[in-house]
């Protein structure tokens, strides 16, 4: 778990951390095991940042997010329903939904300016929908994202080194 008061909104920029290490993890997990090093050189503030660069609100974090939609599964006797295969399923279908979205729209322009108010609409509550299956399944899988994730791009770094890729679209395995 990640000490995550180190990104609370209210904190200023200067003392926000700038890399994962910064962010303070815990890296034992809930068996007492040390399953994960987290890449301490991965940078987590933005290389360009202008006033109007799209970002995320620091909160909820993934964390909470699982603890809200835990509470909403147990208060409607949801949970019995929430067998790893099931939620899978039901994501794999909000991502169908995602892409029903897009479809026949051809190429779409960063921050969708040709789409309705309506149909951002659409799009952020489909998104949500995948969001809070892929939290759930990672949940009932006893998957950590947000540590795996950090894990994953760590992997990602070493298999695409910016001074080797750097402008390619090549897949890791066809460079030299
Ligand atoms: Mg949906």
């Amino acid at each position: 778990m990640m000490a995550t008061n180190a990104m609370s909104p209210g904190t200023p920029k200067s003392k926000r951390p700038k890399c994962v290490k910064d962010l303070g993890f815990d890296t034992t997990t809930c068996n007492g095991q040390n399953a994960f090093e987290p890449p301490s050189d991965i940078e987590i503030e933005a290389k360009t940042s202008t006033p109007t660069e799209f970002k995320f609100t620091q909160e909820p974090t993934l964390e909470q997010i699982r603890v809200m939609q835990n509470n909403f599964s147990k208060e409607r006797d949801f949970d019995k329903f929430h067998s790893p295969r099931n939620l899978l399923l039901a994501m794999v279908g909000e991502v169908g939904e995602v892409a029903e979205l897009f479809q026949w729209k051809g190429e779409v322009k960063d921050g969708l300016p040709d789409w309705t108010e309506k149909e951002k609409e659409n799009l952020s509550q489909e998104l949500s929908d995948v969001l809070i299956y892929l939290v759930r399944l990672s949940e009932k899988c006893h998957i950590d994202l947000p540590s795996a994730t950090v894990e994953k791009i760590g992997l990602n770094h070493k298999k695409y080194p910016a001074d080797k890729v750097h402008g390619s679209c090549k897949k890791y395995n066809e460079y030299d």
